[in-house]
Formats: structure tokens, C-alpha cells, sequence
């Protein structure tokens, strides 16, 4: 078990547009740190998020992909939600120009007189750009092929400390004093004038952990690229293979192109979803995907995934 802090995704919603009873539409959570970062925002994921036991008093972000209903729908009600709770505070939307303008006048409307903060991220859809980072980690935007203009987002963790090698540290008689800066990378040196370099009082650091989120989008074979060695690539599967001459069309992807930008990347493994309410069977997406990449991890709502 590790000991390393929370780098966790949240599924809320796995569902595509049209309104399904096994499913509710986009929305996820990553919590990093004790820190809750949104993606997307569909209808009804104010109410998943709270059955997940997560804490509005936590969230501060939402990043939208693209202005869908389907991805959208939900933002005002939580908004609505986390100005009734009083506690004042702050939330940021990361999205479009276009986003603002909209989702500004629905606020301005609704939730006018609360003494809550609502902040606007504008994004380029065009510009594949580090949007946002804190001491723990960085998000950058990579866009994408929708039918309207779309993002994906890499959550990129900072890398850690080394961890202290508490038994060496005794054996050589490292002072309390001067641990932090030995897990900071400095030497100890001894009274004696011995010098005890710091990877032998140190064990290595956590390998940084990364999520990429591909929301909509057709297949993109060039995002392997972009995307190269992600701990969990979160890549849509609206539709099967049997179905894909609806998926480019639509600006979608099959559950085996998503594998096959699992495969070309080298992802560490592949979560499924945004699940076209024509299936019935949400394992099929899982197995078709496994033909050409091995680690598949079936999106659910409700669904935890700790990295
Ligand atoms: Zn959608
Ligand atoms: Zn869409």
C-alpha cells in the first residue's frame, strides 16, 4: 500500500447525450491532495458528487471540455448549491470565451446577491498551453477533433521529495535539524568534516503520477504523442467498432481507437466511457478495447481510482 498523498479520479458520469437510465452524463473529479478538480459538469453530478461523500468546501475548479449540454447542464445547479451553502469562498471555470459569456449570464441571473466568488479561466480552444498549476501540480490543454470546439486536459503531478532513510540517517547521526534539508537534496556533512552524499541518507522520491482526460473527440492517431507514459488516460468510447462509420462523423471515438491511443502512448491503462445509450452492456467497450491494449479499466459511476 502506498503512502503517497491523493491523486484520485472520481467517475460521476459516463453516459453520452441522449438521457439513459444506467448512465448520467459527463463528469469528473480528480482529488489531488485533498484538492477536488471537476471535469465537465452534466446534469446531475452536484448529486453523484455528493454520494461519493466528496466536499463542496473542497472544490475549486471545474474545467469544461466543450460547451455540450451533456457536459454543461450540471454547472448551474452546483453553482446554485455552493452559494446556498453561505460559507462565501470561491470557485474557477476553465473554459472558452464563449463559455463565459453564457454561463455569466445564466449566474448573473440565478445566482446574483450570494457572497460567493465565481472566476472565468478563458481558454484558447486552438493552443495546446499549461492553463493552470499550485505546488502540487500543472494542467495543460491539448486540442482536440469534436464537432464544436473541444480540450482535453493533462494533470500533471510536480515531483516529490526524497523520502528520509531513517536508517541511515541514525547511523550516520543526522540532527533532526537537518533532515529537511536533506530530503531537499543537500549533503550531510559530518563534524569530522566526512561528507555523506544524500542518495545514501535518502531513498528515491514517488514517480510523479499523471491523468489525461480525452473527452469527445474522433480519433486522433497524433495524441499518443501528447499524452506519452500518462499514469490513467481517461479517452471517450462513445461507440463499438461495428458502429464506427457513425463515430468520425459524429466527432467520436470507437472503444478500439481509444485503445489504440492507449497502445501508441504507452498509458499506464485506459478508463472507458461516454457510453452512446444504444448498448446495453458497458463490458463490451472493456473487451474490445482489450484487443489491442491489455489494462482497461470499465467507467462506472460511483467508480474510484486511486493512482
Ligand atoms: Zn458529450
Ligand atoms: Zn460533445
Amino acid at each position: 500500500m502506498s503512502n503517497a498523498p491523493d491523486f484520485t479520479i472520481h467517475c460521476l458520469g459516463c453516459g453520452s447525450a441522449k438521457p439513459s437510465l444506467r448512465h448520467n452524463p459527463s463528469s469528473t473529479v480528480l482529488d489531488c491532495r485533498g484538492n477536488l478538480f471537476m471535469i465537465d459538469c452534466g446534469e446531475g453530478a452536484q448529486r453523484t458528487f455528493q454520494q461519493q461523500r466528496l466536499k463542496f468546501s473542497r472544490l475549486g475548479h471545474v474545467f469544461l471540455t466543450h460547451l455540450h449540454g451533456d457536459h454543461v447542464f450540471g454547472l448551474p445547479g452546483l453553482i446554485g448549491t455552493l452559494a446556498l451553502s453561505g460559507g462565501g469562498g470561491s470557485i474557477t471555470i476553465h473554459t472558452f470565451e464563449e463559455g463565459k459569456r453564457i454561463l455569466t449570464d445564466i449566474f448573473d441571473y440565478f445566482c446574483r446577491d450570494t457572497p460567493f466568488d465565481i472566476r472565468f479561466n478563458v481558454l484558447s480552444p486552438a493552443e495546446e498551453t499549461v492553463i493552470f498549476e499550485n505546488n502540487a501540480m500543472t494542467v495543460r490543454t491539448i486540442p482536440l477533433s469534436h464537432r464544436v470546439p473541444t480540450v482535453g486536459y493533462v494533470f500533471e503531478e510536480k515531483p516529490g521529495l526524497a523520502h528520509i532513510n531513517r536508517e541511515m540517517c541514525d547511523f550516520h547521526g543526522v540532527p533532526i535539524s537537518q533532515m529537511r534539508a536533506i530530503k531537499g537534496g543537500a549533503d550531510f556533512v559530518k563534524p569530522d568534516g566526512t561528507v555523506i552524499p544524500h542518495a545514501m541518507l535518502t531513498r528515491p522520491a514517488d514517480p510523479p503520477r499523471s491523468y489525461a482526460h480525452i473527452g469527445d473527440t474522433k480519433y486522433m492517431p497524433t495524441l499518443a504523442d501528447k499524452i506519452r507514459g500518462v499514469s490513467l488516460l481517461y479517452h471517450e468510447t462513445t461507440y463499438l467498432e461495428s458502429d464506427k462509420a457513425l463515430a468520425g462523423p459524429r466527432g467520436h471515438s470507437t472503444a478500439l481507437q481509444a485503445a489504440t491511443v492507449a497502445r501508441d502512448a504507452g498509458v499506464g491503462a485506459l478508463l472507458t466511457g461516454h457510453y452512446s445509450s444504444r448498448y446495453h452492456d458497458d463490458a463490451l467497450f472493456a473487451a474490445e478495447a482489450k484487443e489491442v491494449f491489455p489494462t482497461v479499466i470499465t467507467g462506472r459511476e460511483g467508480l474510484r481510482i486511486p493512482l
